[in-house]
């Protein structure tokens, strides 16, 4: 199998994409900065936040974005979250913080233990057998809320993370099983409804990218990445939808990119229906906004994280 533009073997295949190492990781590049250009993810005067954890998307998007950054002078550094995932996070941790110094990225690192007084380890149990609560749940909030406040406490104006397009299709069909439109309206390439001061705004550079890109392009670039698994993952209900939708792929190559292009064509008129629903709240125990009295956040940590010895 020959590339489809030079005469070196292909190493990749899709479709009817072929191309060798080079022209692979030209691709993958260029279709990120395109994205980035296409739908104005980062601007001239932007501070770049980039969500980092050490896995393959992370310090592909970690990556991709320092390159764009350097070379249009927009100011950027990376913000990584400690879970508190024993033989897990740790691990990643020590591959981001090799990544950064290798790279000179400035690199920021807050914690559940320090933010919230406890590590995810230490509540789960809890979480599950209390408050029928899945792990993912627990730090899915957890987390969003804490890239949330560090980076808007670090200056950022916009909020990177590493979601591909396997991500994203994967959250567009749970919300769709859940019943849960509303929430589709706040994802896309740049996330959210309203502007708000308190948040930051979320976007997405691997929109386009499918997983198994992102794994490839990690790997040819030599990222130091361990490509395991958090120990909480198939406790998911991510998972199970994950393996469905890589069934679907498997037998209709182009389902997850015929997917989000749909979607992409209704995702205005869903944005411009929600933005006109009800406002949102400030949470009375943070000031984050909200669509309650209090955040999501606050009320785990009051359920959770009170009583936790260290
Ligand atoms: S798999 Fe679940 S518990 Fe593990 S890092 Fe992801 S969201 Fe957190
Ligand atoms: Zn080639
Ligand atoms: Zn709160």
């Amino acid at each position: 199998m020959q590339c489809i533009k030079c005469p070196h073997k292909a190493i990749y295949h899709h479709q009817t994409l072929k191309l060798c190492k080079e022209h692979f990781l030209e691709h993958f590049e260029q279709k990120v900065f395109k994205t980035i250009k296409k739908y104005g993810l980062f601007k001239q005067g932007d501070k770049v936040c980039i969500a980092a954890s050490g896995g393959k998307d992370s310090l592909a998007v970690l990556y991709c974005s320092m390159k764009y950054c350097r070379e249009h002078k927009i100011d950027f550094f990376a913000l990584a979250i400690d879970e508190g995932i024993a033989e897990y996070r740790d691990h990643t941790l020590e591959d981001l913080k090799y990544f950064c110094k290798m790279h000179e990225i400035p690199l920021h690192v807050l914690s559940f233990k320090q933010r919230f007084g406890a590590t995810l380890d230490q509540i789960k149990e809890k979480a599950i057998t209390q408050y029928n609560k899945k792990p993912c749940t627990v730090c899915g909030i957890f987390r969003r809320t804490l890239l949330n406040r560090g980076a808007r406490e670090l200056g950022a104006t916009k909020l990177a993370t590493g979601h591909n397009m396997d991500d994203e299709s994967q959250s567009l069909l749970m919300n769709l099983l859940l019943g849960n439109m509303r929430h589709n309206a706040s994802l896309g390439p740049m996330t959210g409804l309203h502007d708000n001061p308190r948040f930051v705004a979320r976007v997405k550079p691997l929109y386009f990218m499918l997983e198994k890109e992102t794994r490839l392009f990690a790997f040819l670039r030599k990222f130091q990445v361990k490509f395991n698994e958090c120990p909480n993952i198939h406790l998911s209900f991510r998972a199970g939808v994950r393996d469905q939708l890589n069934t679907f792929e498997e037998r209709l190559p182009g389902a997850k990119s015929g997917m989000i292009n749909a979607f992409l064509e209704i995702l205005p008129v869903l944005k411009e229906h929600y933005r006109n629903e009800k406002g949102f709240f400030y949470c009375e125990k943070c000031g984050d906004a909200c669509s309650g009295k209090i955040c999501n956040a606050c009320k785990l940590e009051e359920e959770l994280c009170i009583n936790i010895s260290s």
